[in-house]
């Protein structure tokens, strides 16, 4: 057998899939199982998007493009930048990606050394913590604690900066918590970016599922910060693209520079005719992202005021993204338990909080990009389940 190598070993299969195969596995078994694990969002992309691929292809839109990513899709990212995030970048400020993920890998492949450390929100999207330290470095978490509204304990971070610190990573609208950095906790984030001397990793893919007037609000933005961030963004969840693999990354001219010379030899490009529905994302979907934005906004309220009636569960009140943690410290069990108890007595498929760091214990991730009659369901079951384990 070939052996893998040795920094294969930072990359496990994510506590997610694990939930996914063995809910996917009782489903085919006849179970009714309703998928509440999944960051994937329900909708169909929306049609004026899938007209512009459905042209493109016919048009013979059918060749590799620039590593960089068209100049058609990159102008309209950066007019998107200044017009929503008040940040003015030149297209070839720009990088098109396949998906977050692959702008990931660029933005940390490029620059990392080993040693180097990232500091990196506790509880996080799993591929900040497998990502760097896939590439030798080391991934040092920074807890958002739901008594804080998951905000930044700025006293945890002084504590946790070293001098091997390079980056620093920041996700708002969160996931796993659902919580959004506002202006005051992003202003002392710039400030100690600066003092420090970290370049920021922004991942805003998020930003336009927020809700109850929040406000989303790009780092680079702020004073000083455009030169030291990488902004990370990308179609799959506002637009409801994720098999589409379409993303960016916008940062100064250098670092693309070096972001591109590692994706020519991942990818070489994103997909062709992807890229001219981006384009039409970015111009003609607007409606349709605040449709889904809003019937987001409708589940999160109903499953969040549902759980604050559940004897032993409670949870904070999600300003962004689709997802709700579950705080189910009360029950007196750990998370992974309560994970495969309410798969296997409600038929319920939640993560563990402990699959997004140690942060995570105590907590479920519900994910409510699932149809409002399904999460009806859904949280009746909850329910039930809940009050075998309290009785
Ligand atoms: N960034 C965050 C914070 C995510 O939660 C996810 C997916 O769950 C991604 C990026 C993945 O993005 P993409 O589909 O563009 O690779």
């Amino acid at each position: 057998m070939l052996p893998y190598a040795k920094r294969m070993e930072s990359l496990p299969f994510s506590g997610i899939r694990v939930m996914m195969e063995k809910a996917t596995r009782m489903e085919a078994a006849g179970e009714p199982v309703i998928h509440l694990e999944l960051g994937r969002p329900d909708f169909d992309t929306p049609q004026v998007i899938k007209d512009a691929v459905y042209e493109s292809i016919a048009g013979g839109n059918v060749f590799y493009t620039s590593n960089y990513g068209t100049q058609g899709l990159r102008s309209a990212i950066a007019r998107k930048l200044q017009a929503e995030n008040h940040v003015d970048y030149d297209p070839s400020e720009i990088l098109v990606t396949v998906g977050v993920g692959e702008g990931t890998y660029c933005a940390f492949g490029a620059f990392l050394e080993p040693g180097d450390e990232v500091l990196i929100p506790d509880p996080v999207w799993l591929n900040y913590i497998h990502v760097p330290e896939y590439l030798g470095a080391k991934a040092v978490p920074y807890t958002l604690r739901e008594e804080n509204g998951y905000q930044i304990d700025f006293e945890e971070l002084e504590r946790n900066v070293s001098p091997h610190t390079k980056m620093l990573v920041i996700i708002s609208p969160n996931n796993p918590t659902g919580s959004v950095l506002g202006r005051q906790t992003l202003e002392e984030l710039a400030a100690f970016a600066i003092r420090h001397g970290l370049y920021v990793v922004a991942d805003e893919i998020y930003e336009k599922l927020v809700y109850g007037g929040q406000e989303h609000i790009s780092i680079a933005s702020l004073p000083g910060m455009k030169e030291r961030t990488i902004t990370l963004n990308g179609f799959s969840k506002a637009y409801s693209m994720t098999g589409w693999r379409l993303g960016y990354m916008a940062a100064p001219r250098e670092v693309i520079a070096g972001a591109v010379r590692l994706h020519q030899h991942i990818n070489t490009c994103a997909p062709s005719f992807v890229q001219d529905a981006g384009v039409a994302a970015l111009e003609k979907a607007a409606p349709d992202v605040e449709a889904m934005r809003r019937e987001y906004e409708r589940r999160m309220n109903y499953v969040v005021d549902a759980i604050g009636r559940i004897p032993g569960l409670s949870c904070h009140r999600p300003e962004g993204a689709f997802y709700v943690m579950v705080n189910v410290k009360q029950l007196g069990k750990s998370a992974a338990f309560l994970a495969d108890h309410y798969l296997d007595q409600a038929k319920l498929a939640m993560v563990p909080g402990t699959a997004f760091g140690g942060a995570g214990e105590g907590y479920l991730r519900l994910s409510y990009a699932n149809n409002y009659e399904n999460l009806v369901e859904a949280c009746g079951r909850l329910a039930e389940a809940t009050e075998k384990l309290v009785r």
